[in-house]
C-alpha cells in the first residue's frame, strides 16, 4: 500500500550485506523552506497531491514518510585517476519509490547531514549548486538524455561555510539507481569476491534482468554497460555537455548522467573545451570524454575479473576483448548520431571527411555548436557572415552534393535535423545569470530558464532570449563545483 503522499517504499538494496551501507537518518535542520517542487515529476513517479502540503518537512529529512529506510551507500571511486574510498558523505537514500506502473527509482536527498562516510565534509550543499543540479539534470531530462532527475530544493535555514558563508539547502534527487563503478570498485577493495559477486547479481536483477542466466554473467554485465555508456557518451558529444567530473564514483551503472557539479554546455566549438575549475589538466575536457568512459568500464572490469574466469590471465583476456571494442562501438554510433545532424540518410564514403571539415571549419571559425546545427537545419543555405568564405560555400556544395545521395526529400532531412539538434541548450551565462538572481531571493529568471529548457526541440516564445552565445563580457570560462 503507497502511504498517504504516495511514496511505495521497497528497500531491497538493504538485502546486501551491511559492509555496503549505513542506515541512519538525515539531520534535521533548524528552519526547511520548499524553494522548488518538480510538479511534472510529482506527477509522473505519480505521488499524492498532498505532498505539496509538508513539502518542505519531507524534502529536509525532518519527516522520514512511512516505509522510508534511510541510508547512507558506501562506495569507492578513481577521482581524477587515483583511487579513494568514499561513501555517501552528505546524502540519505530514502528508499526505491515503485510507481503503481511498476517503476523503480531511488528518492535521494544531497546535503542531508553527516554519515560515516563523510571523511572532512559537514554533509551539507549550497544553494547555488543545488539549484545547478536542479536546472541541468531537468535539462538533460528534456533534451531525451537518460538522467537522474530533481524533485525538490529545500533551504535549510542555516550556513554552510566554503569560501563565504552560503545558505544551505537540500535537493531531492531521484535515479533508477544511484549503484556507480565506484560501488563495484568498493566490492572489489573488501577483498571478497563474494561481495563483488553479491553486488553483480543485485545490479543485474535491478538493471538487466534479460542477462539473467548468462553463461558468463560478469563479462555480459561489463558488454551491457558498455553499450549503455556508448549510448550515454554520444547523447553528450550530440549537445555538447562536459560533465566535468568523471570520477568512477560518479559514474552510474544505470546509464544514467549523474552528479552534475561543475558541468556546463559548450558554446563555441573547441573539443578541448574545460569548464570546471577543479580540472586543471583538462582530463574531462569535452573531447576526451568517451576516451574517460572507456577508463571508466576499465576499472570496472578490474572489480569484475575474478567472476570472469578463475584464472587471471584468462579474465584479463575476457575483459580486454569487451574494453577493447568500446571506440568501434562508440565511433559507430557517433557517425550515425552527426549524419543525423546533419540530416543525412544511408551510407557514403564521403560522410567522415564531410563531417570532421565541418567540424575543423567550426573550431577555427570559433562556431557555435548548437547554433551552427540550427543555420544549417533551414532550407535556404546559412545567411550569417562567417558562412560566406570561399572554404564554408566549398563545404556545403559537397553537403549538397552529399544530399542528393539521400534518396529522400529535403524536407525528410529536415525532420531529422530537428529531432537531434536542440534549438535551446542551458548555457552558461543564462544559468549564471538565472542562478544569481534566485540567491538573491527572486526566482523568476530560473523558472522562465526552466520552462524554456522544458521544451528544447520545438520553437517557443520566448525561444531566442535563451539561443544566443554569450557576449564576450558574459562569457562564462570556469564553473566550480561550490560543494
Ligand atoms: P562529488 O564531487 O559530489 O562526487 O563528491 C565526492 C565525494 O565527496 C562523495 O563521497 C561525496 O559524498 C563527498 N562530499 C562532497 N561534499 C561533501 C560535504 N560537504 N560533506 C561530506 N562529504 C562530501
Ligand atoms: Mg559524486
Amino acid at each position: 500500500m503507497p502511504n498517504k503522499y504516495g511514496f511505495q517504499f521497497d528497500n531491497t538494496y538493504l538485502t546486501l550485506p551491511n559492509v555496503f551501507y549505513t542506515q541512519m537518518n538525515p539531520t534535521p535542520v533548524s528552519k526547511p523552506e520548499l524553494v522548488l517542487l518538480n510538479s511534472p515529476l510529482v506527477t509522473s513517479l505519480e505521488l499524492n497531491d498532498v505532498i505539496k502540503n509538508d513539502a518542505a518537512l519531507l524534502f529536509s529529512g525532518h519527516m522520514i514518510p512511512e516505509g522510508a529506510c534511510p541510508f547512507a551507500q558506501a562506495y569507492a571511486g578513481h577521482q581524477f585517476g587515483h583511487f579513494t574510498m568514499l561513501g555517501d558523505g552528505r546524502a540519505h537514500v530514502l528508499g526505491e519509490h515503485i510507481t503503481p506502473d511498476g517503476q523503480r527509482v531511488d528518492i535521494q536527498f544531497k546535503g542531508s547531514g553527516r554519515t560515516p562516510y563523510s571523511r572532512q565534509g559537514d554533509g551539507r550543499a549550497s544553494f547555488g549548486p543545488m539549484l545547478r543540479e536542479y536546472i541541468m539534470s531537468e535539462a538533460m531530462h528534456s533534451l531525451g538524455i537518460p538522467t537522474t532527475r530533481s524533485l525538490a530544493v529545500v533551504k535549510t535555514g542555516e550556513d554552510v561555510f566554503r569560501e563565504t558563508v552560503l545558505p544551505g539547502a537540500i535537493l531531492t534527487r531521484v535515479a533508477t539507481s544511484h549503484i556507480r563503478v565506484g560501488s563495484f570498485e568498493f566490492a572489489a577493495s573488501n577483498g571478497d569476491q563474494s561481495l563483488v559477486e553479491r553486488l553483480l547479481n543485485y545490479t543485474v536483477e535491478r538493471h538487466m534482468p534479460d542477462i539473467m542466466g548468462s553463461e558468463n554473467l560478469a563479462v555480459d554485465f561489463l558488454k551491457a554497460v558498455m553499450n549503455q555508456q556508448a549510448d550515454l557518451m554520444v547523447h553528450w558529444m550530440r549537445v555538447g555537455f562536459i560533465h566535468g567530473v568523471m570520477n568512477t564514483d560518479n559514474m552510474a551503472i544505470s546509464g544514467e548522467t549523474i552528479d552534475y557539479g561543475p558541468c556546463a554546455f559548450m558554446d563555441n566549438y573547441d573539443p578541448a573545451t574545460v569548464f570546471s575549475s577543479i580540472d586543471r589538466m583538462g582530463r574531462y575536457a569535452f573531447a576526451n570524454q568517451p576516451k574517460i568512459a572507456q577508463w571508466n568500464l576499465a576499472r570496472l572490469a578490474e572489480s569484475l575479473l575474478p567472476l570472469m574466469d578463475q584464472h587471471q590471465d584468462k579474465a584479463i583476456q575476457l575483459a580486454k576483448e569487451v574494453i577493447e571494442e568500446f571506440p568501434s562501438l562508440y565511433n559507430d554510433r557517433w557517425l550515425h548520431m552527426m549524419k543525423c545532424k546533419l540530416g543525412l540518410f544511408g551510407e557514403e564514403p564521403e560522410d567522415d571527411s564531410l563531417i570532421s571539415n565541418l567540424l575543423d571549419w567550426m573550431k577555427k571559425n570559433h562556431m557555435d555548436y548548437t547554433n551552427t546545427f540550427l543555420d544549417l537545419s533551414q532550407e535556404v543555405p546559412p545567411a550569417g557572415k562567417p558562412y560566406q568564405t570561399e572554404e564554408f560555400r566549398g563545404w556545403h556544395a559537397d553537403l549538397k552534393r552529399r544530399y542528393q545521395k539521400n534518396q529522400r526529400s529535403i524536407k525528410e532531412s529536415m525532420a531529422l535535423m530537428t529531432q537531434y539538434n536542440p534549438k535551446v541548450i542551458p548555457r552558461n551565462h543564462h544559468v549564471e545569470g538565472a542562478l544569481d538572481e534566485a540567491l538573491n531571493g527572486n526566482l523568476t529568471r530560473f523558472k522562465a530558464l526552466l520552462n524554456v529548457l522544458s521544451n528544447p526541440y520545438e520553437a517557443s516564445p520566448h525561444l531566442n532570449e535563451y539561443q544566443s552565445p554569450p557576449a564576450p563580457s558574459d562569457r562564462v570560462y570556469q564553473t566550480f563545483c561550490g560543494t
